[in-house]
């Protein structure tokens, strides 16, 4: 099989990690992710991956803590998640470092630009935990700004459910299955994919998005060659 994209962002909700306990990191499902992110390694493929953290806390689900530090504990969240799987990563000998963009310098290396294009160039995966370190932000705007910092070729979206619908096909089983969307439509018609702050970025700077189900087998290399296994937004 042969590459079409060379160099892909992989976003991983923190709830994809939990599997179907839905909170905290399920080992199995850390591993599935593991070993396909090494089938694109093997493959020549340059990975970098932010991941969520919604499997333990979310900043916006808060009652009354305060939102700059509820967004905090949500980004150190995710750092929990990364470490988890670059655990994972190691365990089956494949090079993967975590970058933070809140410095954690005994666990994590900084967020630094250069050094994250070295090691994605030396086959290393390169997983960005904290986001972008800022509250009032998601994952998913920390996915869309590091794809367009390290010059992906794509976004590789990760869900719990197979594509992009027009409704949740859980509850309406009338909703329509999207297989090719544009940004444009997706933030028109307020289709849940990414937060607009995301939608925005990936618009403005020509990011293609594969959205996928993570459930499926071998999705991520099938998604790198260049076949649409769920919505590709351009
Ligand atoms: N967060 C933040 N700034 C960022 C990224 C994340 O404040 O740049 C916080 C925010 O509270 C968010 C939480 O981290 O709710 C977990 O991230 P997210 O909700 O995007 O995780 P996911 O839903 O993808 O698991």
């Amino acid at each position: 099989m042969e590459p079409k994209y060379k160099r892909v962002l992989l976003k991983i909700s923190g709830e994809a990690l939990a599997g179907e306990t839905r909170t905290g990191i399920n080992e199995d499902m850390t591993n599935k992710v593991a070993r396909e992110i090494k089938q694109l390694i093997d493959l020549g493929v340059e990975v970098a991956i932010v991941v969520g953290g919604g499997n333990f806390w979310r900043g916006r689900s808060s009652k009354d803590m305060n939102r700059e530090t509820a967004d905090y504990i949500g980004m150190l969240a995710t750092v929990m998640n990364s470490l988890a799987l670059q655990d994972a990563l190691l365990a089956q000998d494949v090079p993967a470092r975590v970058q933070t963009s809140i410095e954690m310098r005994k666990i994590a290396e900084p967020y630094i630009w250069r050094r994250a294009l070295k090691e994605l160039g030396r086959g290393e995966v390169v997983i960005f935990g904290g986001g972008i370190g800022e509250p009032h932000f998601s994952t998913d705007t920390a996915a869309a700004l590091r794809a367009v910092n390290i010059g992906a070729d794509m976004i590789l979206l990760a869900k719990n459910i197979d594509a992009v619908y027009s409704d949740d096909p859980k509850t309406n089983p009338d909703a329509v299955k999207y297989t090719d969307l544009a940004m444009k439509d997706v933030i028109d018609r307020g289709l849940k994919v990414m937060d607009l702050t995301a939608a925005t970025i990936c618009m403005e700077n020509n990011m293609r998005i594969q959205v996928f189900g993570l459930a499926e087998e071998n999705s991520m290399v099938r998604a790198v060659c260049g076949e649409n296994i769920g919505t590709l937004i351009k």
